[in-house]
Formats: C-alpha cells, structure tokens, sequence
C-alpha cells in the first residue's frame, strides 16, 4: 500500500522535507510515573518561567512518563551472570595470609606422601599463616620432615624456626640440619597438618590435645632423630 500511494506522487514532492518530521525543538523531560507525578509536573509548570530567558527553554517540556519498577524488576534478572572463577566455599587446605612475613613459606598442599616413611597424609581442614593452635608440618630442600605444634598463629612459630636458623642457634637437630647441610633459612617451608578445633576452658588441656596430634604424626611420619628432624616422641602428653 505504501509502495503503490508513492508512486503516485511525483519525486520533487517526495523529497520535501514533511514538517511533521521536523525535531521539536521542546525539551522531553522523563519521569518515573508515581502517585506523584501530577504534582511535580504542575510544579515545574508553576516555575518553568524562571528558566524562559535560557535559550531552549521557552517553551514547556514534553514530560514522558516511564513505568516504574515492579516487585518482579527488582527481583528477577533478565540475565543470569556466569563467572568463569569457581569460588571453593570449603577449602580444606593451608593458604597464605597475605599479610604477614610467613606468607612466602606456605606449602599449599592437599597431601604429604613421605618416602621414608611411607605414609600419605591429606590435610582436611583450612588454614593460614594465622590459624592458632596448630599442629604443622616443616619440609627442608632434601624433604625431611619436621612436625611440630603452637597455641600461637603458625607463621610467628615458623618466623622463629627462621630466625634461629639465621642466627645459627644449635639447639635442636632441625636447625643443626638446616646449617649443617647449607640451607638457608628461606628453605624452611611449612603447612598446617591439624587445627584443634575443639573448645578446651583450660588452656593446658588445649596444649595437651595438641601434644598428643603432635607426637602421634611425628611416630607416624617417622620424623625422628637421627636422620630426621624431630628430636624425640614424647609420650608424657597422654598420660
Ligand atoms: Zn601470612
Ligand atoms: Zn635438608
């Protein structure tokens, strides 16, 4: 139909600019439409002469009127977001703090297989570098093994296991190896192997749950001296 009532009309008028066509020259204000958007519009209308004398403005705006957000809008969205990172919620193993000087030694580790002993352990709970009350695990360059325990945040425990062995402090086979075998100390790494997670009112007995894990992944891993890293099994802790 539109075709056949063109070709009716001769070109030149055709190429006439048609004057409904021509832009308003009105500014088009939107508004959200509400119970009061009869009220703001007669405000504007009420004070619109003070902006007559600003080119552009002598005139009223068209005011066009949008639909405002229904209860379905706000909560359902037209788009699902999909995220290519997939957040672990449960993370079962040992991470870096972020923020403290230990963060550069943390194993972060699933499972420890350990050769000499042939025993295979998987760390099942979440840690950092400042989960206290720990039992945790020092591995050196040629992978011996050295476990160990802490009421205190495992990285300050593990900075003095550095510091003694910069300062070349002999006192214990770990820093005797550490020396002896010309490792430095930035060779010293460690993760957490079990956290007590269980509420102790006495802060002894917190210390002797932690003895006991301690000694009884010390047997297990067979980390004792000589030729290991562990100095001795102490069994007092479950007397
Ligand atoms: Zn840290
Ligand atoms: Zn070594």
């Amino acid at each position: 139909m539109s075709k056949q009532r063109s070709l009716l009309k001769d070109r030149s008028t055709l190429l006439t600019m048609n004057p409904s066509s021509v832009s308003n020259t009105h500014i088009i204000g939107l508004l959200e439409f509400t119970s009061y958007s009869d009220r703001i519009i007669r405000i504007i209308r009420k004070h619109w002469h003070i902006l007559w004398h600003v080119p552009g403005c002598t005139d009223f705006p068209l005011i066009d009127l949008r639909r405002t957000k229904s209860i379905k809008n706000i909560l359902v969205h037209t788009e699902m977001i999909f995220t290519h990172s997939i957040v672990n919620t449960s993370p079962t193993d040992h991470y870096k703090c972020g923020r403290c000087s230990s963060c550069p030694f943390s194993l972060q580790i699933k499972e420890i297989y350990d050769e000499n002993s042939n025993f295979r352990f998987t760390i099942r709970q979440f840690s950092t570098c400042q989960t206290e009350d720990v039992v945790y695990l020092i591995r050196c360059p040629c992978n011996l093994l050295y476990i160990g325990s802490t009421t205190r945040a495992v990285g300050v425990r593990t900075g003095e296991h550095h510091s003694r062995i910069r300062n070349a402090v002999m006192e214990a086979p770990l820093v005797e190896h550490f020396i002896t075998h010309h490792h430095s100390e930035t060779d010293l790494l460690f993760t957490v192997l079990w956290i007590n997670q269980k509420k102790c009112e006495v802060r002894q007995d917190s210390e002797c749950l932690l003895r006991q894990q301690e000694t009884r992944l010390i047997y297990l891993f067979k980390s004792i001296y000589p030729g290991r890293l562990n100095s001795e099994l102490d069994f007092n802790c479950f007397t």
